[in-house]
């Protein structure tokens, strides 16, 4: 059967309304009154971009909104789409040291969401362009976060940008590919609005290597790549062909760019995968109207890579799991999709995954859902910059901290370059790759976003997170291979060389 709309207009408002609404005033003098205003504050080393957290959250209690709102805009571009989107349970409210006092964290991202929305709301422009420009000129591929992050720095470093993006709009996955209930693509858009009001020319609807050859990106005195990652990787089994097998991103994408009551989807889903996009497309499959969601993977559960928080969500929502499965064939009558035939999987005395001979069954579904991964771009990159050096993982090779890759003038950052995080390392990479541009064009180095308050303090795991950022499981990870009794303070290097992906 094809798949339709299952849901009124009415139900699917509220089914997919904000999960983490604005916080009331109220709320917000409460929550930002519990801080401890550390003055090494680890919650801002978990930060990628290393907002200035005590700072914006002492703001709040203080009742300065707008300054608060200054201090997270001016370090991260799109601190409003942050505070809805981060992992803020694996970074800054993870690292809270709330936490160690058997306490809830701080509520990190509700305050930014409440200081930025404020701005947004209320048009209070809290960053300016700069007034004196270089002459010099940068070309952005890809208007998503991380192209975001890059062009704004550049602009208010004093240089032009032009980004060049293939949809009608720019932000990324932000605009098209965030979870409906963490985020509205409005969201998103406003963000573009503020770095255009920095003075970033925007060209929508242009594909680089299309309409855009090598030779124009060359007339630009630096170029950064910020394309993001490709199209889904292919299951490669019979019946893959069929109308209702889709991909997890198309399927998000539909609910971003059409009303919600005509997106359809299955009675009975079957979402194959179990990253985070698995787990998004899942919750939204069920905040839509399927009747029923199964998420199939062919590893266990502790091998999965979707968040404990998301999975928690995912169940919370009547999303069903079954680990230790794979497809083997979509099964079809009349030209749709009727189930999918599956297989048990063990890993082996080696440690691979094998298929367990004649454990094969079939299960009825109408809709399959295909969130296996994303394929790097490297096609695109070799045809447009064969003299680009490559990592083995198809990402490139390029400088930590500044972006650089084997070719001088070219930047890189985002999805494209670190094989797929989130939004925040790659607004902290395109930033990062700004300055080294900024640096490359001769100009003296910029200044991090550290408060004045802050100089003196030791760089490494405390001081600034866009210089050394750290990320609370592979913390936690390390502790775990130290003895209990020593548990020292980490080490700069260990944690630097962490940062080196
Ligand atoms: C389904 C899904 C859900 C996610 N949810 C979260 C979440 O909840 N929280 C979180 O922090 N992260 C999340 N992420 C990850 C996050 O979205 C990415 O890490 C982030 O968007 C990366 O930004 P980027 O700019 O590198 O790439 P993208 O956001 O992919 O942007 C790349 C841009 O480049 C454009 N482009 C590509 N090729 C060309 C070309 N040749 N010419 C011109 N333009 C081009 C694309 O159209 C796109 O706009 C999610 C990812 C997915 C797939
Ligand atoms: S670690 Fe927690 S308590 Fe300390 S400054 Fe950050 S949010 Fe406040």
């Amino acid at each position: 059967m094809p798949l339709s709309p299952k849901l009124s207009a009415d139900q699917l408002e509220a089914n997919l309304a904000d999960i983490a609404p604005r916080y009331t005033e109220q709320q917000a003098s409460v929550e930002s009154s519990r801080c401890l205003f550390c003055f090494d504050a680890p919650c801002i080393t978990a930060c990628p971009t290393g907002i200035d957290i005590p700072a914006f959250i002492k703001k709040i209690m203080t009742g300065n909104v707008t300054g608060a709102a200054r201090t997270i805009l001016s370090a991260n571009i799109l601190g409003a789409s942050c505070a809805r989107v981060c992992p803020t349970e694996v970074l800054c409210e993870g690292a809270c040291v709330l936490l160690d006092r058997d306490s809830d964290p701080i509520k990190i991202g509700r305050l930014q969401r409440y200081a930025t929305d404020h701005v947004y709301e209320n048009e209070i422009q809290v960053l300016r362009a700069a007034t004196k420009k270089s002459g010099k000129r940068v070309a952005v591929i890809g208007g998503g976060p991380a192209g975001l992050g890059c062009a704004a720095e550049v602009a208010q470093l004093g240089h032009d940008v032009v980004i060049f993006e293939r949809k009608p709009n720019a932000g990324g996955l932000n605009t098209y590919g965030i979870a409906y209930y963490k985020m509205k693509p409005e969201i998103s858009l406003e963000e573009v609005e503020l770095v255009k009001s920095l003075g970033v020319e925007f060209r929508c609807g242009v594909e680089v290597g299309r309409d855009v050859t090598r030779a124009d990106l060359d007339g630009f005195d630096a170029i950064f790549i910020g394309i993001g990652l490709g199209d889904g990787q292919r299951l490669r089994i019979p019946g893959e062909e069929l109308p209702e097998v889709v991909e997890a991103l198309d399927f998000i994408e539909q609910i971003h760019t059409e009303p919600l009551h005509r997106v359809p989807v299955g009675a009975r889903v079957a979402v194959l995968g179990c990253g985070n996009t698995a787990i998004d497309a899942a919750t939204q499959a069920r905040r839509l109207g399927a009747a029923e969601v199964v998420v199939i993977y062919r590893r266990g559960e502790r091998d999965m890579s979707a968040y404990a928080f998301e999975y928690d969500l995912a169940k919370q929502d009547g999303a069903s799991f079954l680990f230790h499965h794979a497809p083997v064939e979509v099964l079809g009558h009349d030209g749709h999709v009727t189930g999918l035939r599956l297989v048990q999987t063990r890993f082996n005395a080696s440690g691979a995954l094998e298929q367990i001979g004649g454990s094969e069954f079939t299960e009825p579904f109408d809709m399959v859902i295909k969130a296996v991964g994303q394929q790097k771009q490297s096609d695109w990159l070799a045809q447009l910059f064969p003299e680009l050096e490559m990592n083995r993982n198809g990402t490139m090779k390029r400088d930590f901290d500044t972006g650089q890759t084997s070719l001088r003038k070219v930047y890189a950052g985002g999805d494209c370059a670190n094989g797929g995080r989130e939004v925040v390392n790659a607004v902290g990479e395109g930033k990062k790759a700004a300055r080294g541009i900024h640096r490359f064009f001769g100009e003296t180095e910029a200044i991090g976003p550290i408060q004045p308050s802050r100089w003196g303090v030791a760089p490494g795991p405390y001081g600034s997170g866009f210089d050394a950022p750290i990320r609370v499981p592979d913390l936690e990870a390390k502790y775990e291979q130290l003895s209990p009794a020593s548990h020292p303070a980490p080490a700069t290097s260990a944690l630097t060389s962490m940062n080196q992906e």
